[in-house]
Order: C-alpha cells, then sequence, then structure tokens
C-alpha cells in the first residue's frame, strides 16, 4: 500500500537555480560576475546607461527561490537538492520530472547528465534491497522532441510518434525500452544517447540547442509474480535537459528553418510553463495540448506528480539579458 505520508513531504514543485563559474572566454573578456548568490535567494547586478547624461549606473534585481546553488556546489550536492527525494516515492505510484532550462552554454547538459545515472544508482539498490523479491524492475529510454518531432536516441535517431491509450496514458510507439538491473549498463545507455544527441545528423554541437532531449527511468512490476501478464507501470522519473533558452527568440531568424524550430521551442517552453502552473493551482485543466513536449508529458502533469526545475545561469555581464529572462521564467512556475 501507498505510504502517502511519505508522499505528501515532497513539495509539488520545487524551483531550483545553478549558477556555473565563469568560463576562460568570459574571463579572457574581462566580464564579471553579476550574480550574487544566498542560499535561496540571489542579486543580479545589472550595469545600465543613463541615457540623459550616458552616466553608468547599478540596477538591482533580487529573486527568491526554494534554493540558489552557487559554483562551488557540485553535481552531488546538486542531486541531494533536487532528484534525491523524490526516488523513494517514485515506488508509490508517483510520476516526476525533472528539468534543466537555460539559455545555452548556462550549464544544463552539465547539470543534467549525472542525474539519471545517480538516480538509478539509487532506484536500483531500493530494487534489490529494500523491496527484495517484489516483482519491481527499472526501465530506460532516452529521445529528443526536434522540430516537434520525436527520435529514439537509443535507436540511431528512429523517427517515432505518439499515442494516447484510453486511460490517458502516453504511449510512444516503437521508443526502445530497456530494462535494467546494473548501473554499469545506464551509463552506457546515457553515454550513448547523448552522443547520439550532440552529433546529430549534421555534427554540429548547435544542434542540440534546438532540441529537448528526454531520459525517462521506468519502474514497472510483475503483477503477482505472473510470467504470462505484463508488468505494469508504477512510476516514472523524466530528466529533460530542454533547448537552449534563448533559441525560442530565433523567430525572426533569415533562415525558414531556424524560424519553424525557433516558433517551436518558444511554444513548447511557453507551454511548459502554463503547465506547471496549473499543476501548482490544483487546476482540473492541464493546457498540455500546447506543445509536443507537453503533451509527451502529459501522464507526467496529471494527479499525484512532482516536478522540479533546474534554472541555469551564466554569472557574466554579458549574459545578463539572458540570465535574466531565465530567472523571470523560474520565478513564473514557482
Ligand atoms: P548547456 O547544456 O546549457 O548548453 P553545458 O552544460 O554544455 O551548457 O555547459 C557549457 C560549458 O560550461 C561546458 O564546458 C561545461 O563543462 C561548463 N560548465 C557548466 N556548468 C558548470 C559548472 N557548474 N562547473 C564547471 N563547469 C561547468
Ligand atoms: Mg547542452
Amino acid at each position: 500500500a501507498a505510504d502517502t505520508s511519505k508522499t505528501n513531504s515532497v513539495a509539488k514543485i520545487k524551483v531550483v537555480v545553478r549558477k556555473r563559474p565563469l568560463n576562460k572566454k568570459e574571463l579572457a573578456k574581462n566580464e564579471e560576475d553579476i550574480i550574487d548568490a544566498r542560499s535561496n535567494s540571489l542579486t543580479v547586478h545589472e550595469t545600465k546607461l543613463k541615457v540623459v547624461d550616458l552616466t553608468e549606473y547599478l540596477e538591482k534585481h533580487e529573486f527568491v527561490f526554494d534554493a540558489v546553488l552557487n559554483e562551488d556546489v557540485s553535481n552531488d550536492e546538486v542531486y541531494s537538492e533536487t532528484v534525491e527525494p523524490i526516488v523513494p516515492i517514485i515506488f508509490q505510484s508517483t510520476k516526476a520530472t525533472c528539468f534543466a532550462y537555460g539559455q545555452t552554454g548556462s550549464g544544463k547538459t552539465y547539470t543534467m547528465k549525472p542525474l539519471p545515472l545517480k538516480a538509478s544508482r539509487d532506484i536500483l539498490r531500493l530494487i534489490h534491497y529494500t523491496y527484495r523479491n517484489q516483482g519491481f524492475q527499472l526501465y530506460v529510454s532516452f529521445f529528443e522532441i526536434y522540430g516537434g518531432k520525436l527520435f529514439d536516441l537509443l535507436s540511431d535517431r528512429k523517427k517515432l510518434c505518439m499515442r494516447e491509450d484510453g486511460k490517458q496514458q502516453v504511449c510512444i510507439v516503437g521508443l526502445q525500452e530497456y530494462s535494467v538491473t546494473d548501473v554499469e549498463t545506464i551509463k552506457e545507455l546515457i553515454e550513448r544517447g547523448n552522443a547520439t544527441r550532440s552529433t546529430g545528423t549534421t555534427g554540429a554541437n548547435e544542434e542540440s540547442s534546438r532540441s529537448h532531449a528526454i531520459l525517462q527511468l521506468v519502474i514497472k512490476r510483475s503483477v503477482d509474480g505472473s510470467e504470462s501478464k505484463p508488468p505494469r507501470v508504477v512510476g516514472k522519473l523524466s530528466f529533460i535537459d530542454l533547448a537552449g533558452s534563448e533559441r525560442g527568440a530565433d523567430t525572426t531568424d533569415n533562415d525558414k528553418q531556424t524560424r519553424m524550430e525557433g516558433a517551436e521551442i518558444n511554444k513548447s517552453l511557453l507551454a511548459l510553463k502554463e503547465c506547471i502552473r496549473a499543476l501548482d493551482n490544483d487546476q482540473g485543466h492541464i493546457p498540455f495540448r500546447g506543445s509536443k513536449l507537453t503533451e509527451v508529458l502529459r501522464d507526467s502533469f496529471m494527479g499525484n506528480s512532482r516536478t522540479v526545475m533546474i534554472s541555469c545561469i551564466s554569472p557574466g555581464s554579458g549574459s545578463c539579458e539572458h540570465t535574466l529572462n531565465t530567472l523571470r521564467y523560474a520565478d513564473r512556475v514557482k
């Protein structure tokens, strides 16, 4: 039986900001660190020019979040702060999603990459020890949404399509799902998927910033040890490395393809924000039909679900505008 006390103690929506260190390029350009991060709040120090007398002045923007992780925080600490508390409740019929949001180069992939591995290590421990011989199994799948279309990252970018079954469960037809029993296999699958993603069709890294990568850990359970019936889905943990948030503004680009992709990214990030907000307000109606991304995540926006948003920011003065946009977006879903 579900232990609801445990399930209820984990916040429905958690918004965390992660600031990365200044990189070589920013240091070479003498960019200053404009982010003053405290435990759950931060200040952006923006330099502005007065139009009247052309003198510079500082404008401060203050934000409060569930947690702010500064440049000294390790990936292990990011895990403890975000996904670790959610792992046990996945066994209690919960669907949870962890997003990385931010401009290209802000640290989304750096932040997201280790999380599913750490989570599956903990999940496998629970399966092998706490829930020993209770028929739980872990499955992994990894796909991306690019230009509003789905591609399997564990199956040579095979094109996929989506279907809803009668019970409002999302089904992605043909998606490879691997049953895993050890961390090493998971690691290989994650590496394979990430490599497939970044090389894409043109081999340009550009491309990965225009796609949403979705890695799902699914826990299933065999019904009464019966071999004949397929195992039933118990819970799901999705990790989403979102497209670069600045790409949503590519809607005036000269290239038609880029414009279309920009419009799709813009649409999906807006729809995502609306879905998370609806979830928070316990609204009956979740506007998931706004984009492919939210449609795919439909069953994760319903019922007893959990959402963690990790907003990644670059600390440099040159990224001020994008950083403020990211923080305002995070502020809206909070
Ligand atoms: P994104 O996926 O948002 O485009 P990346 O995750 O690829 O950005 O990060 C850009 C670069 O910054 C990478 O070289 C990455 O290793 C580095 N980086 C990102 N976050 C951190 C961090 N917290 N600490 C150290 N290096 C980081
Ligand atoms: Mg990336």
